[in-house]
């Protein structure tokens, strides 16, 4: 363990997000570090905790699960990232703080449902596919105010923001264009809905935080930079 680079990636990780802070004067606390941790085992997120890092991010449930019960001594913020199959909302529900990837009333509806009623309403992003991509999970900007108006109806849940992956783009001008979409989008939102909790933009991954932090985000999703690069997944 005591070669791993995770501690000096994070370090360096942070001081990036503190650059592209001060470079367009935002309060680098603005901005929480998700660590992106799939594919990594329950040893790399246990070196990252001890450097202080709390919020992890996970696509694969099972996977989720079993580094969530060997850290169970840990005190981390769970959060879901990646595409919910309706028969996997229960154990999301019941072992996640936040889901970022909902794109569907009847996956909210059921995160709500199942959600314990000893937990707080479980923190909900809205995924937006920005490019229409066909390939990518996530509803239109022209669907968004009806799920919206929906999901924030729902007991168990508390809608918190938007949420995307735009396709990368070679000018990081327009990489920030991309991202400055999808705050407009939930300034729209705010405005059209008074609701107070609409707070948060999770954009933003190792190849392209900087513009995302200049465009608004609150919540950047970094795996490769903190973790190195992956083998799949
Ligand atoms: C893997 C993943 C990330 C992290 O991407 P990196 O390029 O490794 O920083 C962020 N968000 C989502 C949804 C992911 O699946």
């Amino acid at each position: 363990m005591s070669d791993s680079l995770i501690p000096n990636n994070l370090v360096s990780t942070r001081q990036r997000i503190d650059d592209a802070c001060a470079q367009v004067e935002r309060d680098t606390h603005t901005v929480l570090l998700l660590a992106v941790s799939k594919t990594r085992p329950a040893s790399d997120l246990r070196i990252a905790y001890e450097q202080g890092q709390r919020a992890f991010g996970e696509n694969y449930l099972q996977e989720a699960l079993d580094k969530k019960e060997e850290l169970s001594d840990l005190d981390i913020q769970w959060h879901f990232i990646g595409p919910i199959q309706s028969n996997k909302t229960r154990a999301i529900s019941e072992n996640f703080d936040w889901v970022h990837s909902v794109d569907r009333l009847k996956i909210a509806r059921r995160l709500s449902e199942q959600r314990p009623s000893a937990l707080p309403p479980l923190n909900l992003c809205l995924q937006i596919n920005l490019d229409n991509e066909d390939s990518k999970s996530g509803i239109s900007l022209e669907e968004l105010p009806e799920l919206a108006q929906q999901v924030q109806e729902l007991p168990g849940v508390t809608l918190r923001g938007l949420m995307a992956i735009p396709a990368k783009r070679e000018n990081p001008e327009e990489q920030q264009q991309v991202f400055a979409k999808l705050c407009d989008a939930l300034d729209a939102l705010r405005r059209q809905t008074n609701n107070t909790s609409l707070d948060t933009l999770s954009m933003g991954m190792s190849g392209d935080m900087e513009a995302a932090i200049a465009a608004g985000a609150t919540i950047v999703r970094i795996g490769t930079d903190i973790f190195g690069a992956r083998n799949h997944g």
